[in-house]
């Protein structure tokens, strides 16, 4: 045993607030009663300030009232269940068992978000002096819109740090980086015919299956970086539009998925598609996907679904501290990369800020059927948590 870990009553009392948060739904835009739940444990545990901006997203504050900032970020949004099948245990009954804790959002992410919660506070309790302070954010709408919660937190409502963990399941590896996320619309013009003279129309459909085509050649042909892998390319949807079943449709769209690796940009995604819209002739309208999102206070944000990669070197001093701070707590981390995006989407991607990602939970249980997260990973992860903080802030 040593100070970080959490004691038995800090422990029964961490899962008591998790099982409360599983139990209590959250889907994107209606995470008001979780949000109401966070807050309430954050004042309990003796946060010094508590408060939720006008997007809905919850922060403490712990530590110094000034200096350096170690912020610590989940979100509090979790899918939907579209499926009770695939489900053998009761998507909100937060049923433990073997030491696992099942339900929605168990391991994405609510698990992480109770670990931080718990990591700052037992770091309180130790009254070890810090010269700076510890954040703790707790943000909506990261499912449909990654990295806009924690945009509003910068951007719009003035918070500052020089150092950001995402708790995002990460098997308690230390993840140094992520790929970057594209949605596009493609727009194929055609024009409409009778279908019995087809010859006198232009068929979307058809300009759409050769573009698919380029597509899916340029999907094998994408850049490879020696720790994101290879960047990725994939049609996702496909809709067509004809005045009726017997005429020539006059316009096909495709929803466009691209993952992007180190040196691909927004700007580089978009020429390549563009260029096999050339080669092929076809008239075609290219966008970045945007749209509109509402948070649970009723306040809506346009989100453009388009985020950068990132990647902090093996000897950046965040990812150094964090992989000590792991150690400190007897595990044996290795680096590691995400391949799905995250809030780090913006506070490293955009913000530049030191980021590293370390979080309780498999990353390959989130959004499947029987979710659940080990519990000696949620307490484990709190005491990293602690360490980490320590080790930045310590005076
Ligand atoms: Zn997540």
């Amino acid at each position: 045993m040593n100070q970080w870990y959490l004691t038995t009553p800090e422990r029964e009392s961490l899962l008591a607030f998790l099982r409360k948060l599983v139990q209590t739904p959250s889907l994107s835009g209606e995470e008001g009663a979780v949000a109401a739940l966070v807050m309430e444990e954050m004042r309990r545990l003796g946060f010094v300030e508590v408060w939720m901006d006008e997007a809905g997203n919850v922060v403490g504050a712990l530590g110094a009232a000034e200096g350096p900032t170690l912020l610590l970020d989940s979100h509090m949004d979790t899918v939907g269940v579209p499926d009770l099948s695939h489900w053998t245990r009761a998507p909100w009954g937060a049923e433990v068992r073997n030491g696992r804790l099942y339900g929605v959002g168990s391991c994405d992410m609510k698990g992480g978000l109770a670990a931080t919660l718990y990591g700052a506070a037992h770091l309180q309790r130790l009254g070890i002096p810090l010269r700076g302070r510890v954040l703790v954010a707790v943000v909506g709408l990261e499912e449909p819109a990654e990295g806009t919660g924690t945009r509003i937190l910068f951007e719009e409502d003035g918070l500052e740090a020089d150092w950001v963990v995402i708790a995002e399941p990460s098997n308690l590896q230390v993840v140094r980086g992520q790929r970057g996320h594209m949605e596009m619309g493609l727009a194929l013009q055609g024009r409409s015919a009778h279908s019995a003279t087809p010859e006198l129309g232009e068929n979307a459909i058809y300009a759409a299956a050769r573009v698919i085509f380029g597509l899916e050649i340029l999907a094998e042909q994408l850049a490879v970086d020696s720790f994101l892998g290879a960047g990725v390319l994939a049609v996702t949807d496909i809709r067509s539009q004809a005045v009726s079943r017997n005429a020539i449709p006059e316009l096909c769209e495709i929803i466009i998925d691209r993952r992007l690796i180190v040196g691909e940009t927004e700007t580089s995604a978009l020429a390549e598609v563009q260029r096999v819209i050339a080669r092929e002739g076809i008239q075609a309208q290219l966008r970045v996907i945007e749209e509109d999102v509402r948070t649970h206070t009723g306040k809506t944000y346009r989100a453009r679904r388009a985020s950068p990669s990132w990647v902090f070197g093996e000897q950046h001093p965040l990812i150094v501290a964090m992989l000590q701070s792991a150690r400190e707590v007897g595990l044996r981390p290795t680096l590691e990369y995400w391949n799905f995006a995250t809030e780090g989407a913006y506070t490293a991607g955009v913000a530049q800020i030191p980021t590293v990602g370390f979080g309780p939970g498999d990353p390959a249980l989130a959004h499947t059927g029987d979710e659940h997260v080990e519990l000696e990973q949620v307490y484990t992860a709190a005491a990293a948590y602690a360490a980490l903080a320590a080790r930045l802030l310590r005076e």
